[in-house]
């Protein structure tokens, strides 16, 4: 029998760049260059270790909704020992939101078959943190989300989740969502070996036909969100310069309580 894990990886814009909103208030994702969400490597690596610890055969497929440049994060995933990648991609996706998205990823996820579904605890760029609750309630599974350490046995996932105030130990029966923390385990950079093969890993497209959406249940038009307004932040100023002389303390602490942190 073998253990089907679904890594859900996504390919945001990078956080160094210039990021900016379209004319339509959303993301900007054409003029700056995309990754792999860092706290998905986290993901992909707990499923490659859950799969090398497996007595059964394991399949990790890495899946993304995203536009044509997100196969840049799957071939990532693939470098890092993924088995294949299933890339789901349509012109009328442009806008969706959280929600929206999700319906996305669980009919790709149905339609891939999966014992497990493993998520980054949060996007580095949308950062809400709501995809593995929002695919466990539409998959109908059990979730444990936020793991620092994660594994599975005799059918069960089990993890620890360490809060700020106690550490829980919990369990699930498969098949599951679960979503791992940046505490999980450094992710493994590609090798070479690793690299090469991806590229001939495959890459399996589908659009919104294939998963029986239709176009008005996404998008803008179907999204339950909505962005209203954005502001640019303004420029950062020059700062004040305290020059040491002294008084520098004094100034320092009179600047200080002139802004009213002390
Ligand atoms: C082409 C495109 C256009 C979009 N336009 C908008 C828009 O205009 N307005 C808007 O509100 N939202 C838009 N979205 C959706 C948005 O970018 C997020 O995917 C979604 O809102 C989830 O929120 P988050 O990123 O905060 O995810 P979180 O809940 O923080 O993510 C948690 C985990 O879920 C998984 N995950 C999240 N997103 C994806 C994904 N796309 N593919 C695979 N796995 C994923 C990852 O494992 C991630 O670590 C768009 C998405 C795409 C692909």
């Amino acid at each position: 029998m073998s253990l089907r894990i679904v890594v859900c990886v996504k390919y945001v814009p990078d956080a160094t760049g210039d990021r900016q909103f379209a004319d339509d208030l959303t993301t900007d994702r054409e003029s700056v260059d995309g990754l792999l969400s860092e706290l998905d490597e986290y993901a992909v690596e707990q499923a490659l270790q859950i799969g090398e610890n497996s007595d059964d055969d394991a399949e990790i497929t890495v899946l993304t909704v995203g536009p044509e440049d997100a196969k840049d994060a799957l071939r990532k995933a693939l470098s890092m020992g993924a088995d294949k990648a299933v890339h789901v991609e349509d012109d009328d996706l442009h806008g969706t939101d959280a929600l929206g998205t999700s319906a996305v990823l669980a009919k790709a996820i149905e339609k891939t078959g999966y014992d497990l579904v493993m998520c980054g605890m949060a996007s580095t760029d949308g950062t809400m943190g709501v995809l593995p609750a929002l695919l466990s309630e539409r998959l109908g599974v059990p979730q444990v989300t936020l793991l620092s350490e994660v594994s599975v046995t005799d059918g069960k996932v089990n993890g620890r989740r360490d809060g700020d105030a106690a550490t829980e130990q919990l369990e699930a029966s498969l098949p599951a969502v679960v979503s791992v923390t940046d505490l999980s385990g450094e992710a493994r950079y590609p090798s070479f070996k690793g690299i090469m093969a991806a590229k001939k890993k495959p890459v399996e497209s589908l659009d919104l036909d294939d998963l029986d959406i239709d176009a008005d249940e996404v998008g803008l038009e179907g999204s339950w969100t909505k962005v209203d307004e954005a502001t640019p932040r303004p420029a950062r100023t020059a700062g004040t310069v305290v020059t040491d002389e002294g008084e520098g303390a004094k100034q320092l602490a009179e600047y200080l309580a002139g802004q009213k942190f002390i």
